[in-house]
């Protein structure tokens, strides 16, 4: 099971939520539902009436709401949840948290998400943000423009921590939740219940992540308007699960959805939700494992 956030650092992530004016109810007020199939990988699909209002915003995309949160934090340490001043990213409450602690870490430099035009920064950058969750209980997932996020013009990660859907269930679900892999190639492996090309990297070896993005990009980048492969990843105890998108989608599902944790708009949509509605929506985003040759990326 997943131990939980650091106390310090969840201690200055309420007062800094408290501070944005985040009420407890933004991430109490969850409803969830087990969508189960055949295999070991099943989904925990979730509605929250706070989060709601999230995708009913209007964004004015002019101005970064990102750059905007850094200069703040300048003035108002407390929003500073981590406090190294030579940390790369501020890490802060997200202003819609999912659940207790759900972070933000954004990039001090304002640059393109997954930018992997200088060598090694990727896998570096990674690599200290994987040092950063070992240290303080959080999980590291990324979106990419086309696939989840809403603002990829400035690098940022969503920081988690799932104890709070994990122990109310009991069992480990979706990515976390799967048993049964097959090797890909030495030290990358797949879900065998997961039917969309993916593959899982070891957390050791960031320098492989970077280098199947590149590969990506190089291989099918040229398909997609932007030239880039939108893709999401998601860090779990099993390893780093990077999906690609056949599809181009300026809202939709990210790396959450694909770990498992499926979210529905309303309680309607709750309600409704069902393993194959599911599955077959992420069909229509989603390369089929025969789709794509995700063997020789690697
Ligand atoms: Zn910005």
């Amino acid at each position: 099971m997943t131990s939980p956030i650091r106390k310090d650092i969840l201690k200055r992530w309420h007062d800094a939520a408290d501070f944005i004016g985040t009420p407890s109810e933004a991430y109490s007020l969850r409803k969830t539902k087990v969508l189960k199939g055949k295999g070991d990988y099943f989904l925990i699909a979730y509605s929250n009436p706070y989060r709601q209002k999230r995708y009913q915003a209007s964004s004015n995309l002019e101005d970064c709401v990102l750059c905007e949160v850094l200069n703040r934090s300048k003035e108002n340490n407390i929003l500073d949840i981590f406090k190294d001043e030579k940390f790369p990213f501020l890490i802060t409450p997200n202003i819609y948290p999912l659940i207790e602690g759900a972070s933000i870490a954004i990039s001090k430099i304002k640059k393109p998400m997954f930018d992997v035009k200088t060598p090694n920064n990727l896998a570096n950058e990674l690599e200290t943000l994987f040092n950063f969750g070992d240290e303080t209980g959080f999980r590291i997932y990324h979106n990419s423009f086309g696939m989840g996020a809403t603002i990829p013009e400035h690098e940022h990660y969503h920081l988690l921590n799932f104890s709070p859907f994990t122990n109310g269930l009991g069992e480990e679900f979706g990515f976390d939740g799967a048993r049964d892999f097959l090797e890909i190639v030495l030290g990358v492996k797949k879900m065998a219940g997961f039917p969309f090309a993916h593959a899982i990297f070891e957390q050791k070896d960031p320098a492989k992540i970077e280098y199947f993005i590149r590969k990506l990009n190089e291989a099918h980048g040229r398909n997609y308007e932007f030239g880039r492969v939108p893709n999401s990843l998601a860090q779990g105890q099993n390893g780093i699960l990077i999906v690609p998108a056949k599809k181009f989608m300026k809202k939709g599902r990210g790396a959450g959805d694909v770990a498992g944790r499926w979210y529905c708009v309303d309680e309607d949509a709750l309600e409704k939700a069902t393993f194959s509605s599911a599955f077959e929506e992420l069909g229509e985003i989603l390369f089929k494992e025969d789709e794509m040759n995700v063997k020789s990326l690697l």
